[in-house]
């Protein structure tokens, strides 16, 4: 029986562990050089002007709303029906409210037509998530929240790499913050880890004292003032190392993954009655984080059948996304069933397939047999 192939994985080598040993035998494993060294690096790739590393994604969206005084208790705040929960749960620590915006159907990014009728002048804010990779229809989405003098902030957890309209996706050309997820299953990894990035100095230097319990400190003094109440959502030298050494590989790895996403789409063509495939966007370019198909035509209603055959056949299928209010903890909250469609009917057809960088040519090539064999039987 061969192993199992996940949805994602790391891809890690020796220079990596090279990396991470010189931090590992130096004499800083934690708030060490290789802070700054990191973000530095992330601003010059995506040419921000700020970047802020800390312990995680939701760490760093969870900052993102802190640092934005606009966000309150009971302040309203749109996001997509389908994504993680943390890129909706960062409202909830703050007491806003989630006012949830179905997607578009062929993307599943945010839908314009959908936000177009939510924004009004009591929104504070629309969170953005690139699904899958694909960066949102922007210039769009910031005409419209410009107009009601509200503000964006980019969940980029899947689009490092990603690129539109010629900018890469954290250059923050229209949005007031992005935030970056490092899990392991994302673009580039540092175990756990997430970052900040933004053009705003004031917002910046609000991030950075919140992720260090709120501090102030005075250059070249024991003195500091705790000035905020902050937590501690610090990045250590020996992961901001790690992201350095694998920030290097960025493009690589997304040209890897884009080369996969074109064998598995030629190949799966056959399957046109059945299953939606990924598309390829002219002014975007996807960093792939997933290939997401969707079912349809006579398999339209077989998705946990044709999950666990997969499954069982050691191929890590996923499903991305249950919508988020259907959650028992937004259930509660008070969120109804049918509040978004599309988002609803994507999510009982979606199905993910392995990809990741490290993907062997056999893997890819056993995906796709099994795949192709569901539709036989
Ligand atoms: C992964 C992810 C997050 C959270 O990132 P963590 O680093 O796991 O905390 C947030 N939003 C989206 C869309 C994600 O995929």
């Amino acid at each position: 029986m061969p192993s199992f192939i996940p949805y994602g994985h790391q891809y890690i080598d020796s220079q990596d562990i090279k990396y991470v040993n010189k931090v590992l035998k130096s004499d800083f494993i934690t708030q060490g050089p290789y802070i700054k060294k990191f973000e530095d690096a992330l601003c010059e790739y995506t040419q921000a002007k700020y970047a802020v590393v800390v312990s995680n994604g939701t760490a760093g969206l969870h900052l993102a709303c802190m640092a934005m005084d606009i966000i309150k208790k009971n302040s309203l705040v749109i996001v997509p029906a389908i994504s993680f929960v943390a890129t909706s749960n960062c409202l909830l620590y703050k007491d806003a409210k989630p006012v949830f915006c179905d997607v578009d159907k062929d993307t599943v990014n945010i839908s314009v037509e959908c936000l177009k009728k939510l924004l009004n002048s009591k929104i504070k804010a629309v969170i953005c998530v690139d699904f899958a990779g694909l960066p949102c229809d922007y210039e769009k989405i910031y005409a419209l929240v410009k107009k009601t003098n509200t503000v964006i902030i980019q969940d980029a957890c899947h689009s490092l790499g990603a690129v539109y309209k010629g900018s890469k996706v954290g250059s923050c050309k229209y949005s007031l913050v992005t935030v970056f997820s490092f899990h392991p299953v994302k673009s580039i990894t540092t175990g756990e880890g997430g970052a900040v990035l933004t053009n705003d100095r004031i917002l910046y230097k609000r991030i950075q004292m919140l992720r260090n319990h709120g501090m102030y400190k005075y250059r070249n003094s024991w003195y500091y003032q705790v000035r905020m109440l902050g937590f501690n959502y610090r990045m250590t030298d020996i992961q901001a190392s790690l992201g350095l050494s694998q920030l290097q590989k960025l493009d690589k790895f997304v040209r890897r993954r884009e080369e996969i996403v074109k064998i598995y789409n030629e190949e799966f063509k056959e399957l046109k009655d059945y299953v939606e495939l990924p598309r390829f966007y002219k002014d975007k370019k996807s960093s792939w984080h997933l290939y997401v198909v969707k079912l349809k035509g006579k398999f339209k209603n077989k998705r946990r059948h044709i999950f666990n055959f997969l499954r069982n056949r050691g191929i890590g299928v996923g499903v991305h996304y249950i919508p988020i209010y259907w959650h028992p903890l937004y259930q509660r909250m008070g969120y109804k069933k049918g509040l978004c469609p599309q988002a609803e009917d994507y999510y009982r057809r979606c199905l993910t397939l392995p990809l990741y960088p490290s993907m062997k040519d056999s893997q890819i090539r056993r995906v796709i047999k099994v795949f192709k064999d569901v539709f036989q039987k």
